[in-house]
């Protein structure tokens, strides 16, 4: 600490890359201070430090870190702490970002992060600081007041844990072995989705996260004959609706909360925190939303169960475009699914193209199946669950033709959902079968692609150049990759980290290995060397970045433009 200050003083008034002097090791009564990156001026990325505190000092419970669940709820609780304390603190003083203080900012979800790591040893934050400067002259006075008087006030507030604190992470444990024992019962019973009684699924706003706060807010209620009670580690059973594997309709009039339950479905793929009224919202992990997106690039993607003979003999088993349109993007969203490993179809009506959901009667005699190249999902959904084992839940306000195919129907009535099986099954036998069954004997293959290593090349002759910008963009070299179908990423960091791993499958990339391999590897590397290992700064300060599902990095991956499948 005494040698940190010597640098400031002697830097004082000197130019901007004086503070490069800065970098390394600083000894602090209760933390060490690691400097690994000094900004080069101002208005530039900011400086990345990390504050590592022993454990000694901290006296962590061990059992807050015994399982990996446990580990990442604490990390998050933890996180949310610095952020709070940095909103508080953070203040401009001088030019450009001189004087602000960031770390990575969680939504709704408790998701795995670089932002805070708690192990056995230590716990660390790794945060940005605007080293400050008037006009480009180091402020060395004020930066002493940063690293010296404001980070420790910083580290005590965050780290160091008041009985406030205690009884919260308390309850955070337990609510995250809860949402384990109702996911471990989930795989048993073999349930989709669980939506606990009381759950409150609508969001504020299109652009807010947050749960609905107005009086007549609807909480969830399961009907009688799909509710389902489950017996957590801490405090009462839970009951809810448990959606079975197999097929789901989810019918009702418009605006009556069909889109709202499906979205808190794609949504429970991920834990949430207390408050959010989705905390016992939980779905299978490899449930995946699948929606159009015309316009969209395909690469060799095998879609020939759905889509045949097209104008112009073009092959649909290595279907390729760079233009898709609303269906074929569709079935390229579902098959490029299926080739991961996705588990469960999430699809909504709203986003849908409607010739790849339906092909109705009168369609049918006027337009023959040779002179359709489409093949709906109405007349592939029962072969896709039944062979390759892949349930659907989708939101239908619009056909009734589907009754048919369904194992549940789940009517949306003002926002109370009501289970309608029974009547929709005996609507679908009592009218007379006019539609034609097209969907052949099987499914159909499944194809797995092998990416070629030159797909994945970003320079392009210019220096690489990879960031994630927002949550629907990453910008890969030349091109940029459009996330906006991705509707269950939820975090930048997830994108950020995305970004990285693209490049570390380009580098696995050998023209053997298939795509879900290659993916699987750079998960494997994750699990055994921590999240930290994907950015290309693994030891230092590794970036803001959160862990994304297979599915979603597939989804990039699958987006990018330079993208080559092996033939
Ligand atoms: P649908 O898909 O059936 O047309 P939405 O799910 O889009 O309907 O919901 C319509 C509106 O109702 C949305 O603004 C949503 O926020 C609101 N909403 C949904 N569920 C509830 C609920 N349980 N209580 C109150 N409002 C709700
Ligand atoms: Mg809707």
């Amino acid at each position: 600490m005494k040698n940190l200050i010597q640098i400031l003083e002697r830097i004082d008034g000197k130019g901007y890359k004086a503070y490069k002097d800065l970098q390394g090791g600083y000894q602090f009564p209760l933390f060490k201070l690691l400097v690994d990156y000094v900004q080069g001026d101002p208005f530039a990325t900011p400086s990345r430090i990390r504050i590592r505190v022993m454990q000694a000092h901290l006296k962590f419970h061990s059992d807050w870190i015994q399982t990996k669940v446990r580990q990442i709820a604490l990390e998050d609780y933890l996180l949310r702490k610095w952020v709070k304390q940095i909103d508080q603190l953070s203040r401009k003083r001088g030019s450009g970002k001189s004087g602000l203080f960031t770390i990575d900012c969680p939504g709704q979800e408790i998701l795995e992060r670089t932002a805070v790591v708690v192990n056995e040893d230590f716990a660390e934050a790794r945060i940005s600081i605007g080293l400050p400067a008037q006009g480009r002259t180091v402020l060395g006075r004020q930066a002493k007041e940063m690293l010296v008087e404001q980070l420790p006030f910083l580290v005590k507030q965050s780290f160091f844990l008041n009985e406030e604190d205690l009884l919260k992470i308390e309850r955070r444990m337990k609510l995250v072995d809860n949402q384990q024992a109702i996911r471990q019962e989930m795989s048993r019973q073999k349930w989709i989705a669980f939506i606990a009684d009381g759950a409150i699924l609508p969001r504020e706003s299109g652009i807010s996260d947050r749960p609905l706060q107005q009086m007549n807010v609807i909480p969830f209620q399961a009907p009688p004959t799909m509710k389902k009670v489950v017996k957590v580690p801490h405090g009462d059973s839970i009951s809810g609706m448990a959606i079975p594997t197999g097929i789901s309709l989810i019918i009702g009039g418009g605006y009556h909360g069909k889109s709202t339950l499906l979205r808190a479905i794609e949504r429970g793929v991920y834990n949430h925190i207390e408050q959010d009224g989705r905390e016992y919202v939980l779905t299978d992990p490899k449930a995946v939303k699948i929606r159009a997106e015309d316009g969209r690039r395909v690469e060799k993607v095998n879609i020939s169960p759905f889509i045949n003979h097209l104008p112009f003999g073009q092959d649909t088993k290595q279907f390729s475009t760079e233009d898709a349109s609303g269906s074929t993007s569709q079935a390229a969203y579902i098959m490029e699914s299926l080739e991961i490993g996705c588990s469960c179809l999430l699809i909504d009506e709203d986003t849908s193209a409607t010739n790849f959901m339906i092909r109705d009667a009168r369609m049918q005699s006027l337009v023959t199946k040779e002179k359709e190249p489409i093949t709906p999902l109405i007349d592939k959904i029962q072969q896709l669950y039944k062979e390759q084992g892949v349930s659907s839940i989708l939101v239908l306000g619009g056909s009734g033709d589907y009754f048919e195919v369904a194992d549940q129907v789940i009517l949306m009535d003002q926002y109370v959902p009501y289970d309608v099986t029974k009547k929709a099954k005996q609507i679908a036998n009592d009218s007379i079968v006019e539609r034609q069954f097209e969907g052949g004997e099987q499914f159909g293959k499944l194809t797995q692609r092998v990416p070629l290593k030159k797909g994945f090349d970003a320079s392009k002759g210019k220096k690489e150049k990879m960031d994630a910008k927002g949550l629907h963009t990453i910008i890969f070299g030349m091109h940029q990759i459009d996330l906006t179908a991705l509707e269950q990423l939820v975090d930048v960091s997830q994108v950020q980290a995305i970004a990285w791993m693209i490049y570390r499958v380009g580098e696995l990339a050998d023209g053997r290995q298939t795509l879900d391999e290659l993916i699987e590897k750079v998960y494997t590397q994750i699990k055994t060397q921590g999240l930290d290992v994907i950015s290309p700064y693994y030891g230092k300060h590794p970036g803001y970045l959160s862990l994304p599902r297979k599915f979603e990095l597939a989804g990039a991956i699958n987006r990018l433009r330079s993208l080559v499948i092996r033939s």
